[in-house]
C-alpha cells in the first residue's frame, strides 16, 4: 500500500505529506476464485467537534482540509486476520487537539468506529507485529499473503487503479 509507511514517525509523515509526497494511490484487487475484494487506499479519519461522529474516507484534497480542522484525526490502516477471515482496522492517531488522554480518545474511536475489530498504533508492543484483537494471532497486510487470504486458493488480481494528487496538504 502506502507510501506513508506505517513505520514512520508522525513528524516524518508530516514531512512526507506536506513537503515531498503529493500523490496518493487507489487500487482494487479481486480474487480470481472467490468473492474477496480488497481496496488498497490511504484512508484518513476525523472526528467532529462534539466528538459524536467519526468520518473515514480515502485521502484527498477535501478530507485533508477537514482533517486539519478537526480536533482528533489520523490514518486508518487495514490488516487481515487469516484465522478469523476478517479485516482488522488500525487507527493511527496523528492529531489530538482535545484535553483528553490518548486512552480516552481511543475509547471514543472504538465507540464511533463502524469496524468491529479495531487496534491502535499507540498500543502496539512492536511496530513490526500486530495481533488480531479477537483471536490474538498475528495479522498481516493483505498484499503480504501469497494467495487470497479469504479462500487461500485464488490469486488477487488488480482490477482498478488510479493515482491522484493531493494539493495543499498540511497536517498542522
Ligand atoms: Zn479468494
Ligand atoms: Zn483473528
Amino acid at each position: 500500500m502506502t507510501k506513508y509507511s506505517m513505520f514512520m514517525s508522525d513528524k516524518n509523515i508530516k514531512k512526507e505529506l506536506g513537503e515531498t509526497e503529493k500523490m496518493t494511490r487507489y487500487s482494487m484487487f479481486m480474487c480470481d476464485n472467490c468473492n474477496f475484494i480488497f481496496e488498497n487506499k490511504d484512508v484518513v479519519f476525523y472526528i467532529n467537534d462534539d466528538l459524536s461522529e467519526m468520518t473515514e474516507e480515502a485521502l484527498g484534497i477535501l478530507s485533508s482540509r477537514t482533517m486539519t480542522g478537526s480536533k482528533i484525526s489520523g490514518f486508518v490502516h487495514t490488516w487481515y486476520c487469516i484465522h478469523c477471515k476478517d479485516f482488522v482496522d488500525e487507527y493511527d492517531i496523528v492529531s489530538n487537539k482535545t484535553n483528553l488522554s490518548i486512552r480516552k480518545v481511543e475509547e471514543i474511536i472504538k465507540k464511533l468506529s463502524k469496524h468491529d475489530k479495531v487496534i491502535f498504533t499507540t498500543n502496539l508492543k512492536s511496530i513490526y507485529h500486530r495481533n488480531c484483537p479477537k483471536c490474538g494471532r498475528e495479522i498481516d497486510a493483505v498484499w503480504n499473503f501469497n494467495k487470497c487470504p479469504q479462500c487461500e486458493k485464488g490469486n488477487l488480481r488488480l482490477i482498478n487503479e488510479y493515482i491522484y494528487e493531493i494539493k495543499e496538504y498540511d497536517l498542522n
